[in-house]
């Protein structure tokens, strides 16, 4: 198990490292504080995530915010969002999970979800 490399620096308050167009599109508040929820703006998947078009393929936005401002995300794995809004891309509100954990999960807060109605 390596250390995860840390987050690349940024100056005060902006997610800078990834092509303004991007961000363009994500409502992070006045700050980008990592504790509020980063609004997608833009068009979202069937599923309700945010996605974008680069290089002629769908990507996930909040997928992609992670590999920018924290890690890699490997092959197969997936991100799960603990704060359960899918149109947040904070990457800090996301969670690298195995698509097995992330079933179990989803299936957890949909019983929760029910409970709660
Ligand atoms: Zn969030």
């Amino acid at each position: 198990m390596t250390a995860r490399p840390m987050p690349q620096p940024k100056p005060k308050g902006q997610p800078w490292n990834w092509p303004a167009r991007f961000w363009a599109k994500v409502d992070g508040g006045e700050d980008w504080n990592h504790e509020r929820c980063w609004l997608w703006r833009a068009s979202r998947a069937r599923d309700g995530y945010g996605h974008i078009r680069l290089e002629g393929r769908f990507r996930m936005a909040h997928r992609l915010a992670y590999e920018f401002l924290r890690d890699q995300v490997p092959e197969g794995m997936q991100l799960d969002h603990t704060c359960r809004v899918k149109r947040c891309v904070n990457p800090w509100h996301c969670e690298i999970v195995t698509a097995a954990e992330n079933c179990r999960r989803r299936s957890r807060h949909v019983r929760l979800d029910r409970a709660a109605a």
